[in-house]
């Protein structure tokens, strides 16, 4: 039997997962060999993963990548099955029956723990959660948080973080026309926070967040950015950091971080105060959160690598609502070996790894493979990398033909999944189109399974 990839024997393969690094694989598969089928596996009746569900609803832009997915999703040789976990309603050991190869591109998840006291205290959440929640995302739709508080804190000075704390600030006029979820704004715009907090464990000159992303809290509506200038007062390894021009996006940071402490406080209703050197050590409440309890940092180490160690100090601020925003996690896939300490599977240039054996027929990427970092684009070089070693693989792979969506879509039946094709997917998608135009949005999305489907055929 020849190698997979001619018209008598395709290259067969499942991806699991359907945001960036899952399209960005299925596009370097399809572009790769003349005959080849994909089959795309998606636990949501709806694709795109956290491009639908994870980028904020007020940078729409980011989310034109959609219209890249699109068209890889009607390219011959590729086909959707959403509405189907892999390692519930079918094995990783059948899709290997069913496919020369299984691509994991699920990505993370779950959220990082602080491991501090009070951690998960009612009114303490994973920004995972709320993300989800006003994303639409039918896993988060019943949350409830609790936004008749003052004070809330997000823990954390990535991206994510500014973007919960920016859906925090903003007014409901500033989010009623984007595709923010209709329960999401109903709470929002009630919302009583006046104080919100970003914390970060290490200094101005280490944030995670990006430029661009920090400046837009300069230009909200009724929110006013607080940075006290005496924070922005560098240690000589972060002085130093910031004097290598590589690190031009740190610098453009602490610039825009120099402006806001420049300014002349305005009349705002919110005020979001950006704090440094900072890390909680204790969440407190009777019930509920009530009060945190930070530690004062400082950094020790050298310029490039400096690390927080506690300075000793403690200060308590009173706060009913926390969002802890410290890097996403994987989740083990059942049948397939997880690092639990990373939240990855565990893999060598995507091949994934069962200690130091290749595990034959399975690969791995975007974070899932190498961790929640980077922008949706760097899934696309990620998964090319990936598909190059899945196709140098061939030789050496199962070459039996296999059935493909034929005898994945058998077992599925047999368990009475409901599977939701492309097509079925176009229809929830024109359905939640349709029902955002009546109040100015760009879609409404639906944020129940049972929406979705009975959005289907009609
Ligand atoms: P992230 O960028 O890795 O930021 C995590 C933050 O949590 C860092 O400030 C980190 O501080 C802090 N942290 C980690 N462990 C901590 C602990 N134990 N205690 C206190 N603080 C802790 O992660 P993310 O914000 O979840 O974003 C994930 C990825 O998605 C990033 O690549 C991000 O750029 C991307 N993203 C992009 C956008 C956008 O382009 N607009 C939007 C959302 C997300 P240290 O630096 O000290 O570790």
């Amino acid at each position: 039997m020849s190698e997979p990839g001619t018209p008598a024997n395709p290259l067969r393969v499942a991806i699991v997962g359907s945001g960036p690094a899952g399209f960005y694989a299925a596009e370097a598969l399809l572009g790769a060999a003349a005959a080849t089928q994909v089959d795309m596996f998606e636990r949501l009746a709806a694709p795109f993963g956290l491009v639908r569900s994870g980028v904020a609803p007020d940078h729409p832009k980011l989310k034109q990548a959609i219209q890249v997915y699109q068209q890889i999703a009607l390219s011959p040789g590729f086909r959707f099955l959403g509405n189907v976990t892999v390692g519930r309603d079918i094995a990783v050991g059948e899709l290997l029956n069913c496919y020369h190869a299984v691509l994991f591109a699920c990505g993370a998840q779950t959220d990082r723990p602080l491991g501090v006291p009070g951690e998960y205290l009612p009114g303490s959440h994973a920004a995972t959660e709320f993300v989800g929640w006003y994303n639409g995302h039918p896993d988060y739709r019943d949350v409830e948080f609790d936004l008749s508080h003052d004070t809330a804190m997000v823990i954390g000075q990535g991206n994510v973080a500014m973007d919960v704390c920016r859906i925090l600030a903003k007014t409901a006029d500033e989010l009623r026309h984007t595709d923010i979820a209709a329960h999401a704004l109903e709470v929002l715009a009630e919302s009583r926070v006046r104080e919100i907090y970003l914390v970060g464990r290490r200094g101005p000159a280490q944030v995670k967040f990006t430029h661009p992303e920090l400046r837009e809290l300069g230009d909200l509506a009724d929110c006013d950015p607080v940075v006290d200038p005496r924070d922005l007062v560098l240690n000589p390894a972060s002085r130093q950091e910031l004097a290598n021009r590589a690190n031009r996006a740190a610098i453009k940071s602490y610039e825009v971080l120099q402006a806001f402490a420049a300014r002349t406080a305005r009349p705002r209703r919110r005020r979001c105060h950006i704090v440094f050197l900072r890390s909680p050590i204790e969440l407190i409440g009777d019930g509920r959160l009530q009060r945190v309890l930070l530690m004062q940092n400082r950094l020790v180490g050298e310029a490039g690598h400096q690390t927080a160690e506690a300075a000793g100090g403690i200060e308590q601020i009173d706060c009913g609502l926390l969002f802890r925003s410290i890097g996403y996690r994987g989740v083990a896939i059942p049948g397939v070996p997880f690092d639990d300490r990373r939240g990855v599977i565990p893999n060598r240039d995507g091949r994934v790894m069962d200690g130091a054996s290749v595990v034959p027929g399975l690969y791995v990427s975007g974070w899932i493979k190498r961790g929640p970092t980077g922008i949706i684009g760097t899934n696309r070089e990620d998964s090319v990398l990936t598909v190059e070693a899945l196709l140098a693989d061939l030789p050496r792979l199962d070459v039996r033909p296999r059935p493909g969506t034929d005898g994945a879509l058998a077992l599925l039946r047999t368990r009475g999944v409901r599977v939701v094709d492309f097509a079925d997917w176009r229809e929830i998608d024109a359905a939640e189109i349709r029902h955002g135009q009546a109040a100015g949005k760009p879609r409404e999305k639906f944020t129940r399974l049972t929406e979705m489907l009975d959005a289907i055929g009609n």
